[in-house]
């Protein structure tokens, strides 16, 4: 399913990916909403963004 984009950061998020489409300046996400995986992760390292998208 395609997440919206917003055109204001969404504040719940800090993000680092500055190479993702959802990425905004001063590390925001402006994703409506985002999916994190994986099951049965132990480590922080061990889970990541499914919602990241390379921007164009
Ligand atoms: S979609 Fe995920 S990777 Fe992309 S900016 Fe938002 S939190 Fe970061």
């Amino acid at each position: 399913m395609e997440i919206a984009k917003m055109n204001h950061p969404n504040d719940a998020i800090k993000c680092e990916v500055n190479t993702c489409y959802y990425y905004m300046k001063g590390d925001h996400c402006a994703a409506s909403k985002i999916e994190v995986q994986h099951k049965n992760a132990h480590t922080s390292a061990e889970t990541d963004c499914a919602t990241f998208k390379l921007q164009a």
